[in-house]
């Protein structure tokens, strides 16, 4: 019996693994699907939605956030089951948020016409840059001009939007970025998020990094900060952007705590403590959820200082930040004051005060990665 506590609203993560192709970046558990295999997959999610349904009682939804992988490489049809199997396992509110992650090269008039039918939503657009040379040194199967169609195609259709950019791409200078961004304000969006391109190991970049890649990611990253809160955009985490109040809740049930449900190949999810990771593999993962278990491959149960120390980090990344305070009380005083005297080096230009909380300062969140070092 896996443990959770069964109470208050949920946060659902739906993992879809296909992908048209594989990006050389990529360590995401994806891949272009094969013959019958969106059929496999939904007969599994549909197994899993069951599974975990009768466990959880049609607990209400505070969020559902749909990914991969790319979402729209599922057929319509596809979508119109998935939709099904969730409406009939989940307690769907008026507030629950729903986002759907798209790619430009497979979102197709169908995926929005099913997607406005359904419930209010916002549509996470995987577009990376708006220069063709930078698409095609990612390896995408977009260009800059059907990255624009497919946004305008969702702000027409009333849907807000999200869009996805990176930096750090080969050959991309600050100048071109800034094309980028500033042809993504030229949008509309509400939400912006920005990764820089990491090379993962075990993907075709990480054993043969690409040339022409700007090692330094801070000039890009220093310059949104710049630029965007110019623009109405505030940064509320590490990689995320938003208009006023228009944070996404799902990803910050991840950050400031809370259970989640993750289902789908690779899928994370954590309940009541205990965190666990789903098969990575399409078939790994069918074969657990055919047999009517929970398929999770691997699970923990995180306590005492480990977790104190890792809600720490998670509450660093967001503009909310931590409160030595609540941990104290949580995890008891000595586990508190042990976490705060690993910050207290970075106190300054990295970490301030703000009222009973520790918060990271924008410098802070360029060099996130040290002060998680030395906290973990
Ligand atoms: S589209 Fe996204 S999930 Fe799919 S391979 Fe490319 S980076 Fe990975």
């Amino acid at each position: 019996m896996t443990p959770f506590d069964g109470r208050g609203p949920l946060a659902l993560y739906v993992h879809v693994p296909f992908c048209t192709a594989k990006c050389p970046y990529c360590a995401f558990p994806s891949a272009p699907p094969g013959e019958g295999d969106e059929d496999r997959y939904l007969e599994g999610i549909g197994r899993e939605v069951r599974f975990w349904a009768s466990r959880l009682k049609r607990r209400g939804l505070s969020s559902l956030y749909v990914g991969g992988g790319t979402p729209t490489r599922l057929s319509p049809s596809g979508w119109e089951r998935l939709i099904r199997f969730l409406e009939e396992a989940f307690s769907f509110r008026s507030s629950t948020e729903i986002t759907v992650e798209a790619n430009p090269e497979s979102l197709s008039p169908e995926h929005l016409e099913i997607w406005g039918r359904w419930r209010p939503l916002r549509v996470s657009l995987g577009v990376q840059s708006f220069r063709d040379e930078e698409l095609v040194a990612l390896g995408r199967l977009h260009d800059g001009a059907r990255a624009r169609e497919a946004a305008m195609r969702i702000r027409r259709q009333g849907i807000p939007l999200g869009l996805d950019l990176m930096f750090g791409i080969p050959r991309q200078t600050l100048r071109t970025f800034a094309e980028s961004l500033r042809e993504a304000l030229s949008l509309d969006p509400e939400h912006l998020s920005l990764y820089q391109l990491m090379l993962e190991e075990g993907t075709p970049f990480g054993e043969s990094p690409p040339e022409g890649r700007a090692e330094e990611g801070y000039p890009f990253y220093r310059y949104a900060q710049w630029r965007l809160p110019r623009a109405g955009y505030g940064q509320y985490e590490v990689a995320s952007f938003a208009l006023s109040g228009r944070w996404r809740r799902h990803n910050l049930r991840y950050w400031l705590g809370g259970d989640f449900l993750g289902l789908g190949p690779g899928a994370w999810g954590c309940l009541g403590g205990w965190r666990y990771r789903n098969d990575p593999t399409l078939t790994g993962w069918r074969a657990r959820t055919d047999r009517g278990r929970s398929a999770a491959l691997w699970g923990e149960r995180l306590s005492g200082e480990r977790k104190a120390r890792e809600e720490a980090i998670l509450a660093l990344r967001t503009r909310w930040g931590w409160s030595p305070g609540e941990t104290s009380r949580r995890f008891g005083f000595p586990v508190a004051e042990a976490v705060e005297a690993d910050l207290l080096p970075f106190v300054g230009a990295f970490v301030r005060r703000q009222g009973v909380r520790w918060v990271l300062t924008p410098r802070g969140f360029q060099v996130a990665n040290r002060i998680w070092e030395a906290l973990v």
